[in-house]
């Protein structure tokens, strides 16, 4: 049986396990989850999480490197950020007018009296952009910075481009390096379906079922727009641009976005996302090492619905109505928001403070969403990485007129 398919029915089973456990073993849950399905989880995250530094930095200087000249790479940047900046606006687009619409905050009664969010001070937006430049690179790698590693790769890269055959030793190594890291995230993807039944079961089943009901029209309306924003702006810009059915990109990225499901992490998901686009998808790997990268970081399509449709559910509860002016600033902070949130389970959640306070909402009001937010968690992540694939096939389609991408391997080949 294909890989894929085991996910997904490790997905389905563990769905099923984790409802079984909730409604009629909720007293054995616990255990379960502490002594079995946990340990399960965390290994298989912490397996694909361990490949994720090494991976960016290698397969960016590659990127950089195979990419070559520096107007190839701000074609690439410029379309890649044109992408990204589109797409995430039109999804808070479609996630306001959804929850316009049908209105989920005025529906039912919700009680605010006791709500309470203490927000976590979100580093703002400036500030991380302006820190990009990493003072120290191996602190960045250390701590993980993903924005920083990223910046420091794309230098490497360009001075390997520069330097030649002076540094060819160097660019060997990367070149070996990644090699090796991708096979790692094939051997630990066997692992997948096991980790993905665990993940899953553990989130359905130490879920609030009541809490589900209440907020029942807020997460159909989060999720008809993921659907929606899935369906028509990467299918239709995969169709428009890539000239590739959406069919086939769907189906081709499924198993990273099944991967992306079960951890609601695009940052611990992106060995598998990029490896994905590069077998699946006939992504170069220069390009799929340039754009999903930084789209894991930078680019969270379905963060943004969320907190469009989550501001408007707020100010409905609130019984605030929200002028033109004030839902624009919506849609400009939430675009900020989603680029500042980190790529890990539920920051989305609290870069939503962020656009709360951009039009003067109580921030408490994020209280009455925590309860659901984890399952919407996992569907906006899966949504997140595939925009960087769409953006990475689109990109990589439409430089095929300007000539083949070569690999650093394939061009030192043609040197020699
Ligand atoms: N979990 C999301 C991601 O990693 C971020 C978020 O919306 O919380 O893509």
């Amino acid at each position: 049986m294909k890989l894929s398919s085991k996910i997904l029915i490790a997905l389905a089973l563990g769905v099923a396990a984790g409802l079984i456990l909730n409604l009629a073993a909720p007293s054995i849950f616990p255990e379960v989850d502490k002594f079995f399905l946990k340990p399960v989880g965390t290994i298989f995250l912490n397996l694909i999480k361990m490949l994720v530094v090494p991976i960016v930095f290698f397969s960016i200087v590659l990127g950089t490197a195979g990419l070559g000249d520096p107007k190839k790479l701000g074609r690439i940047g410029a379309k890649t950020i044109g992408y990204f900046l589109g797409t995430t606006t039109l999804a808070i687009i479609i996630g306001i007018a959804l929850a316009l619409t049908f209105k989920p905050g005025d529906v039912g009664t919700f009680d605010t009296s006791g709500a309470e969010f203490k927000a976590e001070e979100a580093p703002p937006v400036s500030e991380t952009l302006l820190n990009m430049i990493p003072v120290n690179p191996v602190q960045a790698m250390t701590e993980g910075n993903m924005l920083q590693i990223i910046v420091f790769s794309i230098f490497v890269g360009f001075a390997l481009t520069m330097l030649g055959s002076k540094t060819k030793g160097i660019l060997d190594l990367v070149e070996q390096g990644n090699d090796i890291m991708m096979f790692l995230v094939n051997l630990v993807m066997r692992f997948a379906p096991y980790g993905a039944f665990a993940l899953i079961a553990s989130a359905v089943g130490g879920q609030g079922i009541p809490a589900l009901k209440a907020m029942g029209l807020y997460m159909g309306i989060v999720i008809a727009a993921l659907v929606i924003h899935s369906i028509v702006t990467y299918g239709g810009s995969i169709a428009l641009f890539a000239r590739k059915s959406p069919i086939w990109f769907f189906k081709g990225f499924a198993p990273a976005m099944s991967v992306a499901f079960s951890t609601s992490s695009s940052n611990a998901t992106l060995p598998v996302s990029m490896k994905t686009a590069q077998d699946n998808l006939d992504v170069p790997e220069p390009i799929s090492g340039f754009v999903q990268p930084l789209g894991a970081t930078v680019n969270m399509d379905g963060t943004a619905i969320m907190q469009g449709v989550a501001t408007i559910f707020i100010a409905q509860v609130y019984d605030q109505n929200l002028t033109m002016v004030q839902l624009l600033t919506v849609v400009l902070t939430a675009v900020l928001a989603s680029i500042g949130t980190a790529g890990v389970p539920g920051v989305g959640l609290i870069m939503l403070a962020m656009v709360l306070n951009s039009v003067g909402l109580p921030v408490e009001g994020i209280a009455l969403i925590l309860g659901v937010d984890r399952l919407l968690d996992m569907m906006r992540t899966a949504v997140n990485i595939t925009g960087d694939a769409a953006c990475a096939v689109i990109v990589a389609k439409t430089e095929e007129k300007h000539g083949v991408i070569e690999t650093p391997k394939i061009k030192s080949a043609m040197n020699e």
